[in-house]
């Protein structure tokens, strides 16, 4: 089996994305700058946060991270992102979630101007992607794509099953490999006899959030598995939402181990939205 590593994916995204910034300098044009919005003390949110400005560093991008107090009112959060939208200097805004329950996600996310929503969560961007006219992609879908092309996985054509349904994996998914022209089928918790229906599909994206619910053998012999869970238990390695991937398994033909496949594309989509929001924000 081939294991879908997501680094040299990402190390060639990175790579685009530099070759394309290096005379900005010298232009005097000023680098991408991305900021972050972290409310409260996720551990998780933390570690993600620290990922995206790392990359930001080796890209040259400025970046910042507004730390929120978690009992920040809705109407504060919602001034300070306002604020990030009027600032000339910013390109890209993110809003990392999950933010505390007492703030209504949907407001917050739709707060952010669509112009700098370099994750892709308003309603204008989502709107933008599926009628294939995006300037920004979801992170984590469009990831998932460039690993496919990026091993030369056919996707035109191939009967892929993406399976869950959330607004920031599944649902997305479902556009994009669609665009790709895919035949796509969306399963999902209330999806009748689905492991017998997995059986039948030549590639599967699992983001269902439950730890290892997966076995090899419960997909077709020679399929591409796509695994976009991560769990994290304290003291524990981080699992999938699949059994983990191993180099001698000789059921399936691909597969993305966790940790190291999707998550490392989707900072790498993060950056390059930040890009095309930075150069779309300055031609208009
Ligand atoms: P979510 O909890 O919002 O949605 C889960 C979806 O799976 C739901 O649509 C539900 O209907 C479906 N589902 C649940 N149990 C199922 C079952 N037994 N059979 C079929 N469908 C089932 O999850 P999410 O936000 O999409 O995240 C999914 C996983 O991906 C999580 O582990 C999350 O941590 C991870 N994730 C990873 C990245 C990354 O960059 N790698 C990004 C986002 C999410």
């Amino acid at each position: 089996m081939k294991l879908l590593k997501g680094q040299p994916v990402s190390e060639k995204i990175q790579a685009d994305i530099k070759a394309e910034i290096a005379s900005w300098p010298q232009k005097g044009l000023a680098l991408p700058h991305l900021s972050v919005i972290l409310v409260g003390k996720d551990p998780a949110s933390e570690v993600y946060v620290g990922h995206k400005a790392r990359m930001c560093e080796a890209l040259g991008f400025s970046s910042e991270v507004i730390r929120l107090d978690e009992k920040i009112s809705q109407n504060e959060l919602l001034a300070k992102i306002d604020d990030l939208n009027k600032n000339s200097k910013v390109d890209g805004i993110l809003v990392q979630l999950p933010l505390p329950k007492h703030i209504h996600e949907r407001t917050a996310l739709e707060k952010i101007a669509p112009g700098k929503d370099v994750d892709c969560l308003t309603k204008t961007n989502i709107g933008s992607m599926v009628v294939g006219d995006a300037i920004v992609k979801p992170c984590t879908p469009a990831g998932i794509v460039e690993i496919l092309k990026y091993y030369d996985i056919k996707i035109a054509g191939k009967k892929v099953a993406v399976i869950g349904r959330s607004q920031i994996v599944g649902t997305p998914l479902v556009h994009l490999l669609t665009q790709e022209n895919a035949t796509v089928t969306l399963f999902h918790s209330k999806s009748e006899n689905l492991m017998q229906e997995i059986k039948t599909f030549d590639i599967v994206c699992v983001a269902i959030g439950k730890s290892e619910y997966f076995k090899q053998a419960d997909f077709k012999q020679g399929a591409i598995v796509i695994d976009v869970g991560i769990h994290r238990a304290e003291g524990h390695k981080l699992t999938g939402d699949v059994v983990k991937a191993v180099e001698n398994d000789t059921w399936l033909s691909a597969q993305s181990p966790v940790p190291g496949g999707v998550g490392v594309t989707t900072i790498a989509m993060l950056m390059q939205n930040t890009l095309q929001a930075c150069k779309a924000r300055r031609q208009s």
